[in-house]
């Protein structure tokens, strides 16, 4: 089974996982480091992505993500869970030559995240207690190869955690999606690409990469 996409806005945390950091010469953050992204990024499985023109460096970030199904603040940890309907996996794409000349200069990222086609989304999967979100396995696979391995439970920030932190500023509505950030192993994509992302607990879904 699965749900329709209707969102409104798209959050993204940035620097989640300890060994992405790393891999990006980035601080280990205090709080979660958040930006957005428009819906109108999202692109369904095996659609075709257009390389973007205004850079060079295309990268895959495979990420867990979350659904709102509850509008209103989260107050606690413990509540979090519960304003969550759907979960899938997605890629928070990137031109990290495009960032690296942003960050360099202390400007916001957006054209950098937020460009056309920016967050493929797998399809969503209805949410439930049984779910454990601190073990999901996931990954991606470029053209076969293996590019990225991570597990929930080795991010920063939980996903309660997120989500109470979103939630200090941002009263979430219906439909928000949430990217829940990417472990090591981004790298670059190509025009031809095909790219599979995959978890345990959905199915597997691939896009490729177009002139
Ligand atoms: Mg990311």
């Amino acid at each position: 089974m699965t749900t329709t996409i209707q969102s409104t806005r798209i959050f993204c945390i940035g620097r989640n996982y300890l060994d992405h950091v790393n891999e990006l010469s980035n601080q280990r953050p205090a709080e979660p480091v958040i930006f957005m992204k428009p819906p109108t990024c999202l692109v369904k499985p095996g659609l075709p992505i257009q390389f973007p023109k205004h850079g060079q460096e295309l990268q895959h970030e495979v990420e867990v993500v979350v659904q709102i199904g509850t509008a209103g603040y989260v107050k606690s940890v413990e509540e979090a869970k519960t304003f969550i309907a759907a979960i899938t996996i997605g890629l928070d794409l990137t031109l990290r030559d495009v960032q690296s000349g942003l960050k360099q200069k202390g400007l916001p990222w957006e054209k950098a995240k937020a460009f056309e086609n920016s967050a493929p989304i797998g399809d969503l999967l209805p949410y439930n207690d049984q779910i454990d979100l601190e073990t999901i396995s996931f990954g991606c696979r470029v053209n076969g190869q293996e590019r990225q391995v991570g597990n929930t439970g080795n991010m920063l920030f939980s996903i309660p955690e997120i989500l109470l932190a979103i939630s200090t500023i941002w009263k979430f509505e219906i439909g928000d999606l949430i990217y829940t950030g990417t472990p090591a192993g981004v790298g670059s994509l190509n025009t031809g690409d095909e790219i599979e992302i995959y978890s345990d607990l959905t199915d597997s879904f691939s896009w490729r990469i177009t002139d």
